[in-house]
């Protein structure tokens, strides 16, 4: 590797800073200080360069301070920053408009906006609800929703996400994950691990537990992110679209990691066939402008004046810069995303090859990308402080990742990545690990 960045003195000054001022509770896993961005390149404030593949955890779509996301922004500040959703502005209609084109669904769609993904997820849990007039959430093991009360109680990928917050919100229950990679269901013969899950449901949940006429909503991410990039099989979804319909549950999906075209097409879900009744929708939509929404069938979003509301959803600035991105994720980026996200795929196959022992699996749509580690292929027992120290290193030499699940480095740079700004990258990632497998494996 020829570049090595440790922390200069600039960075070390602001981490601690920032120590001593911010919550602790921020989860950083290496002190990446920023001081500008352009496209897939970041600067830190001691002037290094890195590869941003994280993007501000799947967020920035268009990459870093697009012109045209820029421009859009910098026209709308000159007029307003902010007049809030108890008025009307014209970028909201639009941006309503646009995405009711985009929806994953045939009827109408109408949309709720938010300021976080986590704001997304409660405002469909109450919608849910309202509409239903029953109470129950079915979420999945791994899951991640955000970090509210509501959003957190269906979040299941860490326990940490509960430690100290009980009591959590009534009325959720969870069910395994279809993750073909890693199993904890029996399949019977004929049957695929999707259809168990589904079958776990109907079976063990509504036959045991829950009457169905108590549940409001099933509340799943199309590809699980922070639970490990997790791709269920492509039986769950129509499986548990058919469930759905049997006892009048609604089905809500939790694009804010997996949507706003980053696997290739607009919406994850669109890969399995399947329409559901509400989309959560966050991070990509706006490039970094901080945006949500819920995205609901017409006859759905059925609640009345004042029932739900906020402050700053469908901000001036954040739907001019949303509707930027959409412009230029369908002009371009959404098939740049699959095209670059399969070449990427094939290169981390391609690199599993030659780490066979210590790669368990690669897998993806898209440009949601992710590489599990274990410690013995068979056992597949995750192998964590190997991914972390990769990370680690991947960092010191120009290359931003994050981890999600156990043992996962997940790969979501900015839909405009190229197809040398990802050779560069997976050069560092793989010299990364080859270090990281000697020291792990010294240390062990
Ligand atoms: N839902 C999913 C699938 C997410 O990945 C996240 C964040 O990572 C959230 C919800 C919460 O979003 P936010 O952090 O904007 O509240």
């Amino acid at each position: 590797m020829t570049n090595q960045y440790m922390p200069g003195p600039k960075t070390r000054e602001i981490v601690n800073r920032d120590k001593a001022v911010i919550s602790p509770s921020y989860p950083r896993a290496y002190p990446f200080v920023m001081e500008h961005g352009r496209g897939v390149d970041v600067w830190d404030v001691d002037g290094n360069r890195y590869l941003d593949f994280a993007a501000g955890i799947a967020v920035v779509a268009t990459g870093h301070s697009h012109p045209q996301v820029v421009k859009a922004i910098q026209d709308q500040v000159e007029k307003f920053i902010h007049i809030s959703p108890d008025f009307y502005h014209p970028s909201m209609v639009e941006l309503g408009e646009k995405l009711d084109d985009i929806a994953p669904f045939k009827e109408k769609a109408v949309s709720f906006f938010t300021n976080s993904g986590t704001e997304s997820v409660e405002g469909a849990i109450k919608l849910a609800r309202y509409y239903t007039g029953r109470d129950v959430i079915i979420g999945f093991l791994g899951a991640f929703h955000g970090r509210t009360m509501g959003a957190v109680t269906v979040t299941a990928s860490k326990s940490l996400y509960h430690e100290g917050f009980y009591p959590l919100m009534n009325g959720v229950l969870h069910a395994p994950f279809p993750d073909p990679y890693r199993p904890i269901l029996a399949s019977q013969p004929g049957e695929d691990y999707g259809q168990s899950v589904v079958r776990f449901i109907e079976e063990q949940l509504i036959g045991h537990l829950v009457p169905a006429n108590e549940i409001a909503a099933i509340l799943v991410e199309p590809i699980q992110g922070e639970g490990g990039y997790i791709l269920p099989p492509p039986s769950f979804f129509p499986a548990l679209r058919a469930l759905c319909d049997r006892h009048g549950i609604l089905l809500v999906v939790d694009e804010v990691q997996s949507g706003m075209g980053r696997t290739g097409k607009w919406w994850a879900i669109e890969h399995y066939g399947v329409e559901p009744d509400v989309v959560c929708a966050a991070k990509g939509i706006a490039s970094g402008m901080p945006l949500g929404a819920v995205i609901a069938k017409e006859h759905i979003m059925c609640w009345p004046y004042g029932a739900h509301g906020n402050t700053y959803g469908g901000n001036p600035l954040a739907c001019v810069a949303a509707l930027a991105t959409i412009d230029l994720v369908e002009k371009e980026y959404m098939d740049n995303a699959a095209g670059v996200g399969k070449y990427m795929l094939d290169a981390l196959e391609e690199i599993q090859t030659r780490h066979a022992n210590v790669i368990g699996q690669v897998r993806g749509l898209g440009l949601m990308i992710g590489v599990e580690f274990v410690k013995d292929v068979i056992t597949k027992e995750p192998a964590k402080e190997l991914r972390d120290k990769i990370t680690e290193k991947a960092f010191e030499h120009g290359l931003l990742l994050l981890g999600c699940g156990k043992s996962v480095i997940r790969f979501a740079p900015p839909l405009s990545v190229t197809q040398q700004q990802v050779d560069e990258a997976l050069q560092i990632f793989e010299e990364a690990l080859a270090i990281s497998e000697k020291e792990v494996l010294v240390a062990a």
